[in-house]
């Protein structure tokens, strides 16, 4: 169609502009991930900052990940928005097996992440009993602050998440690297002698 209408630059420009190619894996996770269904579901505080994201500040919807379902059948992704007691991690484990694959997690605040201020013998960190996409920090974190999350778990069902701290303290896994150290020594202290750095 276009043969000895345009050539060179010009071909190669118009080119650029209207052809993309891109492989069926790439495809198919840019559709999971700008259209996650979260499960209708909240257990304490910070599920009240979880329902603000639909609304008219945030508004997740942008993103297309309005659709709150009321069955776990229907959702790929939980927010776990609250404090998690024993009792209640088996109730959670259920709902999460009842998703359906592909599916994703977060945990949302600093209760179910890490128990929070209710450390106590009756909490349990969500990520004993299931695993975990992106975790939220905060008490409560800021309905901004979970859509940060959901954008981040975009980014990694899109194939690359961002290495956020790892990548600045030059992390492998969940391990710092620490400096070469003579492993001889009796002990590997964090503040080394005299250090008084953290006093
Ligand atoms: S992290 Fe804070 S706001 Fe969220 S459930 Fe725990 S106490 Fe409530």
């Amino acid at each position: 169609m276009l043969r000895g209408d345009l050539s060179d630059e010009a071909l190669r420009r118009y080119v650029e502009e209207r052809v993309m190619t891109t492989t069926v894996e790439k495809a198919v996770a840019w559709g999971r991930s700008n259209s996650l269904w979260p499960l209708s579901f909240g257990l304490a505080c910070c599920a009240i900052e979880q329902m603000h994201v639909v609304a008219s500040r945030v508004d997740i919807a942008r993103f297309g990940f309005e659709a709150f379902r009321a069955s776990p059948r229907q959702a790929d992704l939980i927010i776990i928005a609250g404090r998690v007691s024993i009792k209640m991690a088996p109730v959670i484990r259920r709902l999460w097996d009842q998703m359906l694959e592909p599916k994703w997690a977060i945990s949302m605040g600093a209760c179910c992440s890490s128990m929070g201020v209710f450390n106590n013998y009756a909490l349990v960190p969500s990520d004993k009993f299931m695993p975990i996409d992106v975790h939220v920090p905060g008490c409560p974190p800021r309905p901004e602050a979970l859509a940060h999350g959901i954008l981040k778990l975009r980014d990694k069902i899109q194939g690359h998440p961002p290495d956020g701290w790892r990548e600045r303290y030059e992390a492998v896994g969940t391990e710092e690297l620490l400096p070469e150290t003579d492993m001889d020594s009796a002990a590997i202290n964090v503040f080394q002698p005299g250090d008084t750095a953290g006093a």
